[in-house]
């Protein structure tokens, strides 16, 4: 976009023009909200594009070069939900506030020597907002954390730095590069920021200086944030981290302009605590997602039970990042499985946490210098609910060793709550510049001076009754406006009996249909209110500083106060879930690769066919160390995936801490969990699915350990049937072969069934159907032994495939299935087709040539030339 030359522009435009080349420095572009008195304004580009995501009107302001120069605004006071728009829309917004009021810029002009009547009022970009740096409640989703990460690259090694700015969490974790996607899939970022010369950042990162990533820097920025001198109290950071942390931070400073977020003490993540998932599984197992986009329809969604956002949110990250240390996964089971057992203190619980304040994020809105009194009253209510919830929970016997560490997080804020109780009314308002926060009893100053502007109002109410009788003008009165302040008003047929000069009245509005005046006396008692209102509000303010002060002071406490009540929350609304489902809490193993699942179910496609009044059918699964890989045949519709997926999901529960939708389940802990789906099912997302599907597998092929869960569900669908089924009968046969992991595969390949020849770890099943007076009725039931036929034609019966198009697709089969009987079919001398692990034989016969080989020499005969000799021999033999 061309620049007007700044000359020509009006002192205004100019000072935009400068704000607007700040907000887009280095490339990084921002939409300009101006604030100009009760609007942000926005013109030229901006404008166009604001108008157009926010569905607004477009006008213009001034001219640039003849042209009207576009522009559009928002009301200051319903900003925040024209910004949320915005920053949903993918804009980042640059916010510049006035910095002086008009009558400060006026007496700067006077003392600059400048015209008075051209002072323009100064402005500054306060703040960046941008979808990982936002802290107003109507700005976020109250179910779910805004995360904002942070990668780089230390010799070799990746850092990652993450923190939801609304509650201050912060974590650091290192990986190697073949792990950054997953985690950074398991972050869930809103935001993610990566050096401008980092060669593995994907053009969704946000670039940011290479020299804002220095650990030095990050370790001294943490220790000066946290006022400690050394950081091994938080635990064991590598450079890595520290230099991601130090990005995330230069970030944080860049958005608030040196203004830093609540941030908490850094948490250092193994990677290897955690149940590896990477982005494509998550999406396929749609954890927090439906793949439709949306929560509806998505594992959380359909477990979620929680009766606070901040549960909610704990319960997100749990299903989000699975453990893998048994102890800790079986500490949460041990909470959830005694609240289980105790529906009377559930339900009480419950109750008490429904009307818990969000702590957390009232807390990072206050420590960020945007809380408002009602935040602090949410802190002040939340905390002294926590500690009644701790009480109640004293009561209780036998209390699990993770509620024993819980609870003392949940009181010793008596002092602050106290003093909050004292200091706040019941329900504080959200805006503080009026007042009238600070209860009556805290401050006799206070009380003093609404005491008197009390007063002063009260006069004035009886100056008005006064006037009447002394004017005899019954429908005289006494308003207050924002322009005038004071005044007297009677209607226009009596203005001119207060206009005589003698009549201690002085005129000052004539209206359509009303005169007002103003007198001495009122003038003196509204200068008494305003004085007194004035001092009033300073003193609030000063209370309320005040306040915050010791809130800040008090954040560690108080975020884990409210992360032990999420948890709390969590385990309840666990229990809650599986009272509700009778599902089971599972047994976990170490070390023991196996899965076995009694009457297992899809919560989900559970959930979908019970508000259609549709019963579930269970199945079992029983993977262990002599039957790992389960291929799944059946008809379409009969509910192969879902098997496929309710197993997968199950471990995600369990191992997430969870009870899980099953009669019973004993599970070797899993180390990663893969799910693939065939391409075709996909095909909506655009991309060369095919390629998407084999760059998939092909990660599962190279990650998947022992301890690893792998679903495929109709892998080597997107291709031709043969390459379809070559890949297929491939990709088994290493999972069976070299993964070794625990396997389930769906495919409709019946070709397949021969590999149960050659793989005995392999295991042939199928989804049971039956047809009925020529109908497919599908059992959804699952039974040993290879699908005897494919049932496709009474599939697409079922979905209602005109009836002659079948008839003639019948025919079109009874011809393809005699030459099949005639050729010996798809995979005819498939049966000779040496096993996967036997291809590298022919290696091996190499090995062994040359074994034999070295065994016939006699080294110690040998001269040191022969020796040479016969090494080149070899090695041109190799
Ligand atoms: P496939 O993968 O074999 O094509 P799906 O697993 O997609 O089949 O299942 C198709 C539909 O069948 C599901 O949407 C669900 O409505 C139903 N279904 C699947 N499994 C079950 C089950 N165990 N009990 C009842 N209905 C089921």
């Amino acid at each position: 976009m061309a620049r007007p030359e700044p000359t020509k522009l009006t002192p205004m435009m100019a000072q935009y023009h400068a704000l607007k080349a700040e907000a887009s420095k280095d490339g990084d572009d921002h939409l300009l909200f101006y604030r100009m008195g009760d609007f942000f304004e926005l013109f030229f580009d901006d404008a166009r594009k604001a108008a157009a995501v926010l569905d607004i009107a477009l006008t213009s302001r001034g001219e640039k070069d003849g042209e009207p120069i576009p522009m559009c605004g928002v009301p200051v006071h319903s900003a925040e939900g024209y910004l949320a728009r915005l920053i949903r829309a993918g804009c980042r917004v640059a916010i510049a506030e006035q910095t002086e009021t008009p009558a400060e810029a006026k007496a700067r002009a006077k003392a600059e020597g400048t015209p008075v009547s051209k002072a323009l009022v100064a402005r500054d970009i306060v703040r960046f907002v941008t979808a990982g740096t936002l802290t107003e409640d109507a700005l976020l989703e109250s179910r779910r954390a805004n995360v904002l990460a942070a990668v780089c690259e230390v010799r070799g090694t990746f850092g990652l730095a993450a923190c939801d700015i609304s509650t201050g969490r912060m974590e650091l974790e290192e990986c190697e590069e073949s792990a950054v996607d997953a985690a950074l899939a398991r972050l869930g970022a809103s935001e993610i920021v990566a050096p401008d010369d980092m060669r593995a950042a994907s053009p969704e990162h946000i670039a940011r200086p290479k020299s804002d990533f220095s650990s030095d820097a990050g370790e001294d920025r943490l220790k000066a944030i946290h006022g400690v001198h050394t950081l091994d109290g938080f635990g064991q950071f590598t450079r890595p981290m520290l230099a991601a942390a130090a990005g995330l931070i230069a970030y944080l400073d860049h958005a608030g302009r040196g203004k830093l977020p609540l941030l908490l003490p850094p948490v250092s993540r193994s990677s290897a605590a955690h149940l590896a998932m990477d982005a494509a599984t998550r999406a396929s197992l749609e954890v927090l997602e439906a793949q439709s986009g949306g929560r509806a329809g998505s594992l959380v969604h359909a477990i979620d039970r929680c009766v606070t956002g901040a549960g909610a949110r704990q319960l997100a990250e749990d299903l989000s990042a699975p453990l893998r240390d048994r102890p800790a996964i079986e500490a949460r089971l041990t909470l959830v499985a005694w609240l289980r057992g105790d529906p009377l203190l559930r339900g009480d619980l419950r109750g008490m946490l429904r009307s818990l304040p969000d702590i957390g994020r009232a807390l990072g809105r206050v420590v960020a210098a945007r809380g408002s009194p009602r935040d602090l009253g949410q802190i002040r209510d939340g905390l002294s609910e926590a500690r009644r919830i701790c009480d109640v929970l004293a009561t209780k016997p036998d209390r699990p060793a993770l509620l024993e560490t819980l609870m003392p997080q949940m009181t010793g804020h008596g002092a602050l709550t106290d003093r909050l109780s004292r200091a706040l009314i019941a329900t504080p308002p959200t805006l503080r510049d009026t007042g009238g926060f600070i209860a009556e009893g805290y401050d006799a100053a206070l009380d003093e001076l609404r005491e008197m502007s009390g007063n002063s109002r009260r006069a004035i109410a009886a100056m008005e009754a006064r006037y009447r009788t002394e004017t005899g003008v019954d429908r005289l009165k006494i308003k207050h406006n924002g322009v005038l302040g004071y005044f007297i008003e009677v209607p226009a047929k009596h203005g001119d009996a207060l206009m005589a000069p003698d009549s201690g009245f002085t005129h000052r509005q004539t209206m359509a249909g009303a005169v007002r005046f103003n007198s001495v006396a009122l003038h003196e008692e509204a200068a008494r209110i305003a004085e007194a209102g004035s001092h009033a509000l300073a003193a609030e303010e000063a209370h309320f500083e005040e306040l915050c002060g010791m809130v800040s002071e008090a954040r560690i406490a108080i975020a884990a106060t409210a992360d032990a009540m999420a948890r709390i929350d969590v385990a309840a609304g666990q229990a809650e879930r599986a009272a509700e489902g009778e599902w089971c809490k599972p047994d976990l193993l170490d070390d023991a690769p196996c899965l076995e699942i009694s009457g297992g179910r899809h919560p989900v496609v559970e959930a979908a066919l019970a508000e259609g009044g549709d019963r579930f059918v269970v199945n079992d699964c029983q993977l262990g160390p002599d039957d790992r890989l389960w291929l799944v045949g059946g008809p379409n519709m009969g509910g192969k995936s879902t098997f496929l997926r309710q197993n997968a999901l199950i471990v995600l529960l369990a191992q997430a801490g969870g009870f899980v939708p099953a009669a019973s389940a004993t599970i070797g802990i899993v180390d990663r969990l893969f799910s693939r789906v065939g391409a075709s099912d996909n095909l909506a997302r655009g991309r060369s699915t095919f390629m998407v599907e084999m760059v998939e597998t092909a990660a599962i092929l190279s990650q998947a350990t022992e301890q690893s869960f792998v679903i495929l569900d109709e892998v080597g669908r997107g291709t031709s049937t043969y390459d379809g089924l070559a890949l297929a009968w491939a990709v088994a046969e290493a999972v069976h072969e070299t993964n070794r992991c625990r396997c389930l595969f769906a495919t409709h390949y019946h070709e397949l069934a021969r590999l149960a020849e050659t793989c005995p770890a392999l295991s042939l099943h199928h989804v049971r159907a039956r047809e009925w007076k020529g109908d497919l009725v599908l059992l959804h039931e699952l039974a040993k032994g290879p699908a005897d036929r494919s049932y496709g034609l009474a599939v697409a019966r079922l979905a209602g495939v005109p009836d002659p198009v079948v008839n003639r697709a019948k025919s079109v089969l009874a011809k393809l299935e005699k030459g099949r009987a005639e050729t010996g079919g798809l995979a005819a001398g498939l049966g000779d087709l040496p096993l996967f692990a036997i291809a590298a034989e022919a290696e091996q016969e190499e090995c062994d040539i040359l074994r034999e080989r070295l065994d016939t020499l006699d080294i110690d005969a040998l001269s040191p030339r022969d020796a040479l000799e016969i090494l080149y021999e070899l090695k041109r033999e190799a």
